[in-house]
């Protein structure tokens, strides 16, 4: 179903987005690979062979200008924007006493501000083009409930939801599926501070009932399913892969998709 598509992945030198870049180039889609470090974008695109198929591009989300720039050159490579993955999150510490300025800033302007950005770019093109296609978002389980001394990530992830929820809307007319997969504990760069700490690791296991770690594959399944299929077609409908860690606890009264 993704044969001759095209999908941007932003994040994609790394854990989720890293996976999902495999994921979608082996279902055949055209993949545009995006992240901050051009050499660590290219390497990926490097280790699944080099194909015509595939781009790095080296962007910062937070950069209106650039995300317009990276979708018209994606637009002049491969014709269309078909969809759209983004990956590309930081994750700041701090407490509502004591997070840095500068921290809530980064948070706030990559994960919401940022996926505005490529969300915006992309929708313009492909209703330009007069398609339609599959835009996903990866909030985490901290866009549905709190999690201490991660206030500037929590606050981003919650209005990342509110982001997907809105856009599904607006975009449902023109046949844009919006749709958020939100994983729980997924072992990453991101999370590797955490999960190398053999006590950390352990307390984060016992949250979770499937009783491990979620794989980045995992989460690519999710989202690739996304992409491919009219049946995650109702607006802003939630995934959660949190491995039953908000089985018990959710706020928003969907069921974990697990
Ligand atoms: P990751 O391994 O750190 O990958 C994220 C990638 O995004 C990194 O390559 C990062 O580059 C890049 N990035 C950061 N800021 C960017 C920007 N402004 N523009 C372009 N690229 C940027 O993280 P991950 O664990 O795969 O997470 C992927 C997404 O899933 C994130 O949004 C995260 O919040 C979300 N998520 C992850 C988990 C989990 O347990 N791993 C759970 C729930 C949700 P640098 O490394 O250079 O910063």
């Amino acid at each position: 179903e993704l044969n001759e598509k095209t999908v941007i992945v932003t994040g994609g030198a790394s854990g989720i987005g890293r996976a999902c870049v495999a994921r979608l180039f082996d279902e055949g889609a055209n993949v545009v690979a995006v992240d901050l470090d051009a050499q660590q974008v290219q390497a990926v695109i490097d280790h699944l062979g080099a194909d015509e198929r595939l781009v790095a591009v080296a962007a910062d989300i937070a950069d209106a200008e650039r995300v317009d720039d990276l979708v018209a050159t994606t637009v002049n490579r491969f014709g269309a924007v078909h969809g759209l993955v983004n990956c590309a999150g930081v994750r700041g510490v701090g407490s509502v006493i004591d997070v840095d300025r500068h921290v809530w800033d980064r948070n706030l302007d990559v994960n919401l501000t940022g996926a505005f950005n490529t969300t915006r770019a992309a929708a313009r093109a492909t209703v330009d083009a007069g398609g339609s296609g599959p835009i996903v978002t990866s909030p985490s389980t901290a866009g549905v409930e709190g999690v201490p001394n991660r206030l500037a990530y929590v606050a981003s992830k919650h209005g990342l939801v509110g982001l997907t929820r809105g856009a599904a809307l607006d975009l449902a007319p023109p046949g844009i599926r919006v749709n958020a997969v939100a994983p729980g504990m997924i072992r990453t760069p991101m999370t590797s501070v955490m999960l190398d700490d053999p006590e950390e690791a352990e307390r984060i296991r016992r949250e979770h009932p499937i009783g491990r770690i979620g794989e980045p594959a995992e989460v690519a399944a999710a989202i690739a399913f996304c992409c491919r299929t009219t049946r995650a077609s109702s607006p802003a409908r939630s995934s959660l892969r949190t491995g039953g860690s908000t089985a018990g606890t959710s706020s928003t009264g969907e069921r974990p998709d697990d």
